[in-house]
This record gives structure tokens, sequence and C-alpha cells, in this order.
């Protein structure tokens, strides 16, 4: 396929999206056999609640999701296989909007409902650097009830050459964490099940953008290494203002995605998991993922207590 044959219209940014959207996924239930499929098994996943210390996550078992949870991203295996954020490579039925310089695609393998894969339209690297305005626009105009993902090369995206966010129904648990009454502007950090993130509030896209981009830098100067520093952000627009979770990364992957059969939990931390959606794709993996398991995966990928308290100093 090409761009012109997946996108039926474009979606002016800056306006209300919801009416679009709506359209949208009409026409991929329509005339998209293998979104029809996705969306009808996302109704039948198995999905239970863990709780600790008056905190919950959710654990989903996705067969669906396979290709993302077991992805090999080396950069290997990304060369050897063909890309499937490139139109060439899409199925029949495959049906999107244009928004700026980004297609807007109802995934065919969601986690939560309204889900969009949202590619760039040319083939380029994974990377958070001059997207950060994109990111918050986007959230604004998808409207309240959605929210907007970026995953970073490293931690969570499963095609790494080919830039893109995600968009879904803002359902995630650690969205109840939130105050229904933020600072705005302002920021709070928030340490539960594990993890360690900051909630970055704002009613001017642009300020809310920049402070997303600083708070990746900030990361960056606590773990200096090669490439982006690891991360995945969640940015939502409601209430007039933004709100942008913002999870720092020390790994993609816990110790119990390489553990032997026994003890193996296949999951893969992106946004949507550290937002507190745990995915894995296998029984074995949803009945071990229990309050524990959950705390030492998050454990694993997220700052350390010093390292999150040396990165709010960084943005003080
Ligand atoms: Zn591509």
């Amino acid at each position: 396929m090409t761009w012109d044959e997946v996108l039926t219209a474009t979606a002016p940014s800056g306006h209300d999206l919801r009416p679009l959207l709506d359209l949208l996924f009409a026409q991929a239930q329509d005339t998209w056999p293998l979104w029809r499929a996705g969306h009808d098994a996302l109704h039948a996943v198995k999905v239970k609640a863990i709780s600790d210390r008056g905190h919950r996550v959710l654990v989903q078992t996705n067969p669906g999701r396979s290709r993302s949870v077991h992805a090999a991203v080396d950069p290997a295996s990304i060369a050897a296989r063909p890309c499937f954020l490139c139109p060439e490579n899409f199925p029949p039925g495959e049906c999107g909007l244009a928004w700026r310089d980004l297609a807007l695609l109802p995934n065919p393998h969601p986690i939560v409902e309204r889900h969009l894969t949202i590619p760039s339209r040319a083939h380029e690297p994974q990377a958070l650097a001059g997207r950060t305005g994109d990111l918050v626009q986007l959230a604004r105009d998808l409207g309240e009830g959605m929210a907007v993902i970026y995953n970073g090369p490293r931690c969570g995206a499963s095609a790494p050459d080919h830039f893109h966010f995600q968009a879904c129904a803002a359902t995630a648990p650690a969205l109840e964490l939130l105050p229904h009454d933020p600072p705005v502007p302002g920021m709070l950090p928030f340490s539960s099940f594990g993890r360690h993130f900051l909630a970055l509030f704002d009613a001017e896209p642009a300020a809310l953008a920049a402070r997303i981009a600083a708070a990746f830098a900030a990361w960056g100067r606590i773990r200096p290494g090669a490439g982006e520093p690891l991360g995945n952000v969640l940015v939502r627009w409601q209430a007039g203002h933004g709100t942008a979770l913002c999870f720092p990364r020390r790994a993609h992957r816990p110790a119990a995605f390489f553990a032997h059969s026994a003890r193996r939990i296949a999951v893969s931390p992106a946004a949507l998991e550290m937002a507190g959606i745990l995915v894995v794709t296998d029984a074995e993996s949803f009945e071990r993922l229990d309050a524990r398991a959950a705390r030492t995966i998050y454990e694993d990928v997220s700052p350390t207590p010093q390292e999150f308290a040396a990165f709010l100093e960084q943005l003080l």
C-alpha cells in the first residue's frame, strides 16, 4: 500500500479530532478484518488487578501483543526485518488519518480501547528530540478521555527505526493517583509499586512540551550514556491543562524476562505497563505476576530512590 491509499482524510492540527476519530474506527470496523479480529480479542483478554500498599495495577494476558512483548530490537534484527510502520508492508484494509507529518492508524493489536499507532510518514528513527510539541498538541487535539504515548527506542518501542507515538483511551491506573486539583503549572513526584515517576502539569502546550524535553535532559545527566535517555511519556489534556507522566528508566526489560522457564515472566515494560497495565502473552506469566513480582519488575526498570531524588533535584 501507499500513504495515499491508507490515509482517507487529513485531521487538522489545532481542532477537536473526536468526530474524525469516530469515523476512522467505524471504517476500520467495516473494512479491515485484522483490526476487527484484534478488537474482538480485546474483549476476551483475561485481566486481574493486584494491589500493593493501597495502589493497584492491572495484569492483562493478550496474545495479540506477542510481537511487541518479544520484539528483538537490536540493530541487526531491526535491519533484517521489513518495517511494519512503512505502508508497503501494511495488511489489506489498513486505514488512517493524516495529522501533521504523522499518520493516525487504528492499532490491530490493542491493549485498551481506541488504541492508535501513530508513525511518521517518513522512515526515520525513534527520537523525542523536536517531537514534544507534537506530543502535547496531539493529546490536546484528541481530546479528553485520550492519552498520547511516547516510548523511547531502547525501552518499549518495538520499531526503534521508525518514529511513532501511540494513543489510547486514558484509563491507566497511574492516572488514578493524580489529584483532582493539581498544581498548574507545577509538578508532583510519585512512587508506587517500586516505580518512581513524575507528573508535569501545564496549561500552556509549548511550556509543557519544553518541560518534557527538560525532564528527559535531566534524566540524561543522572544516567549519562550513548543515545537518548531511557524513558516513556504519557500525555493527557483535560480540564484546560495538560498532564505529562514521565517515567525515567534504567532498563528496557526486567530480570524476570530473562529468567529460566519456571520463573520467567514475559513482560517488556513500555509506557502503558509503567502506567499500570502489565501486558503478558502467556498463561504462566499471568499466573506468576503477583504484587511481589510486579514490584520487582518495576524496580528492575525504574530509577533507584537515590537516582530519582537526584533527578528531581535537577528540575527544581
Ligand atoms: Zn518504516
